[in-house]
């Protein structure tokens, strides 16, 4: 049966036995670990869904590759509508929970490279792919996605950095399998995973043969060791000061391969550097409608928020408010709606699956993205200075301050202070706190930077047709 249960799925973190280190210390045992009690319990969610009778329409599916019910994260989503579903449930799922995880459109993007590299080479990843797709489905497991290298000098291919290991590389070949080298960083949520998914993060050339890599394997796998740091809410639930930050948030990782061992069974890519424009070609449009959604999703709590606290303050009715949360509704809308544009304009691959439109999907992101980045802000503005000196939690609680506090951080009248502090916590943990730094960084660099996306709408936009327009307007032969 695909679909497994939360307990199941903590039983079966409890048998692996990951090298990880955490708060100063080497652990392999993460379920009993305080540092990583947010982001199992956001893992944890996906199952409870899956088998919730009022939830499962939207996390469980058919699956003719096992012929059984499977989760959210493991179905293949082979047609145009079912990847708008998928970003219709990314969409309204955000915004109570704040991430999809949409790290989980990695297997779609893989499953159209494999058979690439197939047809052109005689290979056999696809199948192997179809394999791994099997076990993940039976077993309801959980992958991360490796795929940003250390990078070094940027200005530098993999194979001309200084040290040959700062993008993950195969440094043997056996008739076993093979051996890789090196590190992938910003893996989120790894260790609570069951599988470390790998692939090259780039554009490749010849001479970086060696770096064109791509495998899954056990998180436990002897030789992989993960760096890892706390999600940043605090390690108790703090549900008066911290609502949002106490439940949601990943551990992210530096991930070491020394010199780990992958059997051929489990590699997708191993050489073929000239299908690395393919795999990029395919990651972007998909990565970017996921997050293209969840950034429209984020921007959606902070209009609610901005509207919900101008009323407490008494301040709805102040025409630039008004027109500041307007602005958030627009930006939302425009990221919503070009990941919905950029999937009703895709093309399928010949592997069975659809690609969407490169330059609507980036576009709709480098736009909603840094507006999000701007709307943080625009939010504290709306909130007022509150949000960031108000007294702590601690305070709140106590018999003598309390009384004080009741009073004088009052808004409307008909509105509890209670309520009004409750809001402003919320507020003050997406705009002012270590969470909303995160939630900063995931709208700017997760996924690829803005630039990548100006770069994306650039190379895929087609502006040679505009200029021909342009002539013919102006009758320019
Ligand atoms: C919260 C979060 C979660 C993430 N989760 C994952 C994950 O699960 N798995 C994963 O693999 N990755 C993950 N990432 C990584 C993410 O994809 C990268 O951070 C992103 O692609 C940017 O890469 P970088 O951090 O190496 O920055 P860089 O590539 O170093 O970019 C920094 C700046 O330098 C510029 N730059 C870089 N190279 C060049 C160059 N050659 N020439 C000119 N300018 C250049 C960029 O345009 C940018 O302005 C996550 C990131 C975040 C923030």
């Amino acid at each position: 049966m695909g679909i497994k249960t939360r307990e199941e799925y903590l039983a079966s973190l409890e048998k692996q036995r990951p090298e990880v280190f955490i708060g100063g210390e080497k652990i392999h045992d993460v379920i009993n670990n305080k540092y990583f009690r947010i982001s199992i319990e956001e893992m944890c969610k996906f199952y409870d869904w899956a088998n919730d009778p009022e939830k499962e329409k939207d996390f469980t599916f058919w699956s003719p590759i096992i012929n059984d019910k499977v989760s959210f994260w493991t179905h293949l989503r082979k047609t145009p509508d079912e990847v708008r579903q998928l970003i219709e449930v990314m969409k309204k799922n955000n915004a109570r929970h704040f991430c999809s995880m949409c790290m989980i459109t990695g297997l779609n993007v893989l499953w159209a490279v494999t058979y690439d590299i197939d047809q052109a080479k005689g290979t056999n990843y696809h199948e192997r792919l179809k394999n791994f797709f099997r076990e993940l489905q039976t077993n309801d497991s959980r992958y991360c996605m490796g795929v940003m290298d250390p990078k070094g000098d940027r200005s530098k291919s993999p194979s001309r950095q200084a040290d040959p290991d700062l993008y993950l590389r195969v440094v043997e070949r056996n008739e076993n399998g093979i051996i890789v080298n090196g590190a992938k960083m910003h893996t989120s949520n790894a260790p609570i995973t069951h599988y470390i998914f790998t692939c090259p993060s780039g554009v490749l050339q010849e001479a970086d043969k060696d770096y064109a890599v791509s495998f899954a394997i056990p998180v436990d796998t002897k030789g992989i060791k993960f760096i890892t740091r706390p999600a940043p809410g605090p390690r108790e639930p703090k549900e008066i000061e911290s609502p949002a930050s106490s439940h949601i948030g990943f551990v992210e990782c530096l991930t070491v391969f020394d010199h780990v061992f992958v059997p051929w069974e489990r590699v997708f890519m191993c050489g073929e550097w000239e299908f690395t424009k393919n795999l990029i070609d395919y990651f972007s449009p998909y990565v970017r409608i996921c997050k293209g959604s969840c950034t429209s999703a984020r921007t959606d709590i902070l209009a609610g928020a901005a509207a919900l606290i101008s009323h407490y303050n008494g301040t709805d009715k102040a025409s630039h408010i008004k027109s500041k949360i307007t602005d958030m509704m627009i930006s939302s809308e425009i990221g919503w709606g070009c990941a919905l544009a950029s999937v009703s304009k895709s093309v399928v691959h010949p592997s069975g699956i659809p690609i969407p439109d490169t330059s609507i999907a980036n576009a709709g992101l480098y736009h909603s993205r840094l507006r999000f980045i701007e709307f943080l802000g625009t939010l504290q503005e709306i909130a007022g200075g509150l949000v960031t000196t108000m007294p702590a939690e601690t305070e709140y609680l106590s018999e003598e301050s309390r009384a004080y506090i009741e009073k004088y951080l009052k808004g409307r009248d008909d509105i509890p202070t209670e309520d009004r502090l409750k809001l402003l916590y919320f507020i003050q943990d997406l705009t002012a706190s270590r969470f909303s730094g995160y939630l900063m960084a995931s709208a700017i660099c997760a996924g690829g930077t803005p630039e990548t996306n100006r770069v994306e709408v650039a190379r895929n936009y087609n502006l040679l047709e505009k200029i021909s327009n342009v002539k013919a307007l102006c009758n320019i032969k």
